[in-house]
């Protein structure tokens, strides 16, 4: 970042209050979050992607209950819930990878598979269905979108910022967020240090028909490379998250179909029949990034870009819909107040709010990753016998599954189904 004193001429430059760099889930929801508490807040998203290839993305995620909820307040529950799968039930394993029998360790169901009375603690929502869901609900309130377009660089200057774009115009505002993802370009120039390690480790993503019915039951196979998750959608579809070394991952995304099936088999099993690839492959790298600080005079950094983490335990936009509900919170409320949301004591209160909770479940990630991605005896040995035991405490079972519904600690009012 640098600072800048020069004026721009007014023929290139637009103005807004906020401007969002990244139309991902965590830009597009907090564009959505703003306009929705405060519809004189004038939004700005810039993306390089066209917005109108958003549905043809083949992914899909667990969104935890919380989550959920805000999608509900944000008024997009209803059209995503119709392309959603809710998650019963979740069963966690633990063998080698020429076991024939995946012996369970640990189940969530019934009372410890539900977030609160019989709402599930999580539902696996396509991509497809909720991106273009989001950006058509900002659309509609009034939120103005750059895209394609690319946040190129920006100039922090008294009480603005001023952003530059690849297209070459530029938008003045009171704060910019950073939401460009883990890579994020506008962190590094905000001089925003990071923790970062790789894992040498990808998660390969696919989705799989099956014969038999999977009854809404997430499966977490810990396998000697890493976590193995069948993840259910709706119908007789799964999608699948699949941990390997970074080297095997490249090999198995190239591989012809025949080869990829058989690879595939092994791990899924047979349980619910015969199995037929349904979507392309790809594989992500993995890593952990903590950016130090998520906030510097005019700038916020949300979603990845403050934190990319294992998707072990698939909370990585989870932490980001958190940074939402939080960023929009405190950029009404300063408003309301007549704060400048862009100063320094306005965005330290997001910071503290979501920095801890980060890095918390950066660290139980980077944990787990490493106790269960291994073939050791000893350590599987231990990390059974405590699976056994959690398996055997339901009070303890309905904590771990709270917490992944995203109800633990002080919880922004979005996240809890409120309006702010
Ligand atoms: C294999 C895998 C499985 C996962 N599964 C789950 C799961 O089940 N549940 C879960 O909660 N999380 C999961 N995650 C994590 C989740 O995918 C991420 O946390 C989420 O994508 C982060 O969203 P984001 O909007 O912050 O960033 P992104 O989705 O990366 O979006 C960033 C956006 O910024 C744009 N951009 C980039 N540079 C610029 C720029 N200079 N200017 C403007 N725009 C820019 C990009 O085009 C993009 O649209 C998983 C991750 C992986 C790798």
């Amino acid at each position: 970042m640098r600072e800048s004193q020069a004026a721009d001429s007014p023929a290139q430059e637009s103005a807004a209050d906020v401007v969002i760099a990244g139309g991902g889930y965590v830009g597009l929801s907090l564009a959505l979050a703003l306009k929705q508490a405060d519809p004189s807040m004038e939004v700005a998203v810039v993306d390089p992607k066209p917005m109108d290839s958003l549905a043809r993305d083949p992914r899909a995620s667990a969104i935890a209950a919380a989550a959920c909820r805000m999608l509900d307040q944000l008024g997009i529950w209803d059209e995503i819930r119709a392309t959603a799968q809710p998650i019963n039930e979740m069963i966690v394993t633990d063998s080698k990878l020429r076991d024939t029998v995946r012996p369970v360790f640990l189940t969530f169901a019934g009372e410890t598979g539900s977030a609160q009375g019989d709402e599930p603690f999580a539902h696996m929502i396509p991509n497809g269905a909720m991106l273009p869901a989001l950006y058509k609900a900002a659309l509609a309130l009034g939120v103005r979108f750059h895209a394609p377009d690319t946040a190129r660089d920006f100039h922090q200057a008294g009480d603005h910022v001023s952003v530059a774009l690849a297209s070459g115009g530029r938008i003045r505002a009171k704060l910019l967020v950073a939401a460009d993802g883990v890579r994020s370009r506008l962190r590094d120039l905000a001089g925003i240090r990071t923790v970062h390690w790789s894992y040498g480790q990808s998660g390969i993503v696919t989705t799989v028909k099956h014969e038999r019915p999977h009854n809404g039951r997430a499966e977490e196979h810990f396998l000697p490379a890493g976590p193995f998750a069948i993840l259910p959608l709706p119908g007789n579809r799964s999608s699948l998250v699949w941990t390997e070394r970074t080297g095997d991952a490249d090999r198995l995304v190239r591989a012809d179909d025949f080869t990829f099936e058989l690879e595939l088999e092994r791990r899924f099993g047979h349980h619910l029949g015969k199995l037929e690839l349904d979507g392309p492959r790809h594989a992500y790298p993995l890593g952990l990034t903590l950016a130090r600080d998520f906030v510097r005079p005019r700038i916020a950094l949300a979603g990845d870009a403050a934190h990319g983490i294992h998707p072990i335990a698939g909370q990585g936009l989870n932490l980001g819909f958190k940074d939402v509900a939080a960023l929009a919170e405190v950029i009404v409320e300063a408003r309301r107040l007549g704060q400048d949301i862009g100063g320094l004591d306005v965005l330290e209160r997001y910071q503290r709010w979501r920095r801890f909770d980060t890095f918390q479940m950066g660290v139980v990630t980077d944990v787990l990753n490493r106790l269960f991605s291994n073939d050791l005896d000893v350590v599987r040995g231990i990390r059974d016998f405590g699976l056994g035991l959690v398996d055997r405490l339901p009070k303890l079972k309905g904590m771990f599954i709270r917490e992944a519904a995203g109800f633990a600690g002080p919880a922004p009012r979005l996240l809890t189904g409120e309006a702010i």
